[in-house]
């Protein structure tokens, strides 16, 4: 039997005259997560978009998984196709129906019919493939208001498609509709989740990851790529920038007060990641702070750390406990990588008592100890990249 995915939109279905801008961005990422699984064809009608296979070979499995990833969708519908006429449709919901019915005790059956000229109304079709469900399969009953499952028709312009229940989709606003964000990424659990949340409200993520060799290892760079990698699986591929900030942290250690270490450290890294932002396009700046979770996230440090830029800072995790960061961190895959446990520059030199309402003349009479630009200039100078793919 012939299968297909039913991929519906969230929020795009509000927009207006731009709305078919948000749809091709939406279909245009499809086209490259189901790429590697086969030959599909992806086009959309009526706020849908229609995942079919081109021959016996595509991974029907497969691009369902990829279509999970996909922003912008709602929901999807694996779903078999047919012919627009009765006798097809409950041929179909009776051969491919029970399966998915194993383990409920109670279903409803539904129809949407989008093609008006269908001789039959949707609560005649959904009364006749209940009719259909319950003499395919034993031992269930109708149950309108609470069913374990809903049997759906959907009546559409060039066939009709049965499936049984939607899958939730990654939701948010189509991939790159809203522009270009640079992520700063650490090792950490919170940088890749905000990432994420930036990239599921349309945010193309660019990545720029501070090292600080030889404090920190090898295998702390390696940790960072592999989570720009399971990110990518979202976004389709991530450039991570790297810059050494070795020599800044030595300067810092050698010239000023201790508690000042991590907000020093911090408006270096704001203001070159600024530089990164600009030459790369981004048009803001994404982190991982999450209030009062640590000394410099605190309100009177975020505005210190603030202070060295003039664009604007998303930090989605803002107003997120550790507990649901780890959540999400979960879902989307990055939190077992997050927890191998290895150096991060900001772990590298920390004051044993860091200021937690730091007064801005007072980090900038510290910052002044050093010569912030050509330190600046030689670490913006010492930055590669290197390009992730999912
Ligand atoms: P996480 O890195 O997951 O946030 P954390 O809370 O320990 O873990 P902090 O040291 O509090 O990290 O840093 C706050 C934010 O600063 C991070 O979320 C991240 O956006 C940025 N950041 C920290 N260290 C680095 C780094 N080495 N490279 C790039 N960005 C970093
Ligand atoms: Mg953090």
């Amino acid at each position: 039997m012939k299968e297909i995915l039913l991929l519906k939109y969230g929020e795009v279905v509000l927009k207006g005259a731009n709305k078919s801008v948000f749809e091709n961005a939406m279909v245009r990422d499809i086209k490259r997560k189901v790429a590697d699984c086969g030959n599909f064809s992806v086009s959309r009608c009526q706020s849908t978009v229609f995942v079919e296979p081109l021959d016996d070979f595509a991974d029907i499995d497969g691009a369902l998984e990829a279509c999970k990833k996909v922003f912008g969708i709602v929901s999807i519908c694996r779903a078999a196709v047919c012919d627009k006429d009765m006798d097809s449709i409950l041929k179909t919901v009776k051969e491919y129906i029970p399966e998915y019915l194993t383990g409920c005790r109670t279903f409803k059956a539904d129809a949407k019919r989008s093609d008006k000229k269908f001789p039959l109304k949707s609560p005649q079709i959904a009364a006749e493939v209940g009719g259909a469900v319950l003499s395919a399969a034993g031992g269930i009953r109708v149950d309108v208001k609470n069913p374990d499952i809903v049997v759906m028709v959907e009546i559409r312009e060039t066939s009709a498609y049965v499936h049984a229940g939607k899958i939730r989709g990654a939701g948010g606003m189509p991939q790159g509709s809203s522009g270009r964000g640079l992520l700063l990424l650490s090792g950490g659990i919170d940088s890749p989740v905000a990432g994420y949340m930036m990239a599921k409200r349309g945010v193309e993520i660019e990545a720029l990851h501070f090292e600080s060799f030889p404090y920190t290892s090898e295998r702390a760079r390696e940790k960072v790529f592999e989570l720009a990698r399971i990110l990518s699986g979202y976004t389709s591929g991530i450039k991570v920038h790297v810059i050494s900030l070795t020599k800044i942290q030595e300067e810092l250690k050698n010239n000023c007060e201790e508690d000042y270490f991590t907000l020093l450290l911090r408006r270096f890294m704001m203001h070159l990641a600024q530089r990164v932002a600009e030459l790369y396009n981004c048009k803001a700046i994404i982190t991982g702070e999450s209030l009062a979770q640590v000394a410099s996230q605190t309100m009177q440090a975020i505005a210190v750390t603030d202070a060295a830029v003039d664009m604007p800072v998303f930090r989605p995790a803002i107003g997120l406990d550790k507990e649901e960061i780890i959540r999400i961190a979960r879902e989307i895959g990055t939190f077992e990588t997050s927890i191998l446990p290895f150096e991060d520059c900001c772990t590298v030199f920390t004051p044993r008592h860091p200021r937690t309402k730091p007064e801005l003349e007072k980090v900038m009479a510290q910052e002044n100890r050093v010569d912030f630009a050509t330190l600046a200039d030689e670490a913006f100078q010492s930055m590669y990249t290197v390009e992730i793919k999912p």
